[in-house]
């Protein structure tokens, strides 16, 4: 079912949903599993699956050489959102990117997701490599999210690449994009993010879910300014509990994010990680308690590869 149906059925309630991030290469699926088992008793009606950029690794060539490589460290995802659907009875989201794929090649992984019967997907661009001072499109690849979700929403309407396409069974993918509170890392400024925001839902973008913010008054400002801006699809908030010391250094690093006085003072008089585990825990729940009272569609909360502390917050509202 689509996200935006489930908020429909929802009226008013606020439901519970999560992310999850493949398994490395080699790795065992159940590890997943594990995870989102302690999870299902909150009843998510859809989980999300992540796509990881391909990244450089190092060969030893045995010569003292090093041999570098492009490699994908987690793939598998719309198979991980196969056997979850299959497993579990409920929706799955993969993740489609820009990044290091070609028009012809996502258009490859739509037609999987569609007979499939996957009713959702996440347009997103990726970040650059690490490698790499900017993003770059692959040649022939989408370079902004709103062009991937243009692209969905033409195979919806029965518009593949080539024209000679016999069209019997059309997709009709529900489409989620990502929206910035505190505004992309590269965006010049918030309101010309909104702007490339509504190019994405302008586009066919059916909803959108938030980057990680822990300031909620910064959540509330950016769905006030989206829809003075004509942005009128639900915008799904996105939580992640902090878990160790190295957050309050990690997260404003890689996400470009603020986090409150209060939290980090907290988890800076924490003596180890168990203990700032139940700072990001209780934090969480204050968060999660205003945002569900203020009637947010869905808590999306980002895993991480973890679900306990997830679990221990979810008790708490669900
Ligand atoms: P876009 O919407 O394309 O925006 C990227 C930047 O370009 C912004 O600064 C925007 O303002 C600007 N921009 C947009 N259009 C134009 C234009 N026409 N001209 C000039 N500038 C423009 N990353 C992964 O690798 N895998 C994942 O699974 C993944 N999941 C995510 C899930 C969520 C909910 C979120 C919030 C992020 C996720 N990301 C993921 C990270 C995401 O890929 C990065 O934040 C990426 O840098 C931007 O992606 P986007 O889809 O927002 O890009």
């Amino acid at each position: 079912m689509k996200v935006t149906d489930h908020i429909k059925k929802a009226n008013g309630k606020t439901l519970f949903s999560f992310e999850v991030i493949p398994p490395q290469k080699g790795k065992n699926i159940q590890d997943l599993y594990n995870n989102i088992d302690p999870l299902m008793e909150f009843n998510p009606p859809f989980i999300d699956v992540t796509t990881s950029r391909e990244e450089y690794v190092y060969i030893d060539k045995g010569n003292g050489l090093l041999d570098k490589r492009i490699t994908r460290m987690r793939p598998g995802t719309v198979g991980i959102c196969a056997s979850i659907m299959h497993k579990y009875g409920i929706d799955a989201i993969p993740h489609i990117l820009c990044g290091g794929f070609t028009k012809e090649e996502t258009e490859y992984v739509l037609v999987d997701c569609h007979y499939l019967g996957l009713d959702n997907v996440m347009a997103l661009r990726g970040d650059s490599m690490k490698d790499e001072p900017y993003f770059k499109p692959v040649e022939g690849g989408n370079a902004y999210a709103s062009e991937l979700v243009q692209q969905i929403s033409n195979l919806n309407q029965g518009k593949y690449l080539h024209d000679d396409v016999l069209v019997e069974h059309k997709s009709d993918f529900c489409i989620g994009v990502a929206g910035y509170p505190e505004k992309h890392m590269e965006a010049p400024s918030l309101m010309t993010d909104l702007r490339r925001l509504k190019e994405k839902v302008d586009a066919g973008a059916d909803y959108v879910v938030t980057q990680m913010f822990f300031d909620n008054n910064k959540y509330f400002e950016f769905v006030k300014k989206a829809k003075e801006a004509g942005i009128n699809v639900p915008i799904i908030p996105g939580i992640k509990p902090i878990a160790v010391k190295r957050h309050l250094q990690i997260l404003p690093q890689v996400f470009k994010i603020d986090l409150p006085e209060d939290l980090i003072n907290a988890v800076e008089s924490c003596k180890d990680n168990k203990a700032v585990r139940q700072v990001g825990i209780e934090f969480a729940i204050q968060q999660s308690k205003e945002l569900k009272a203020a009637g947010v569609p869905f808590l999306h909360y980002y895993s991480m590869g973890k679900s306990d502390n997830i679990k221990a917050i979810a008790s708490e509202l669900f």
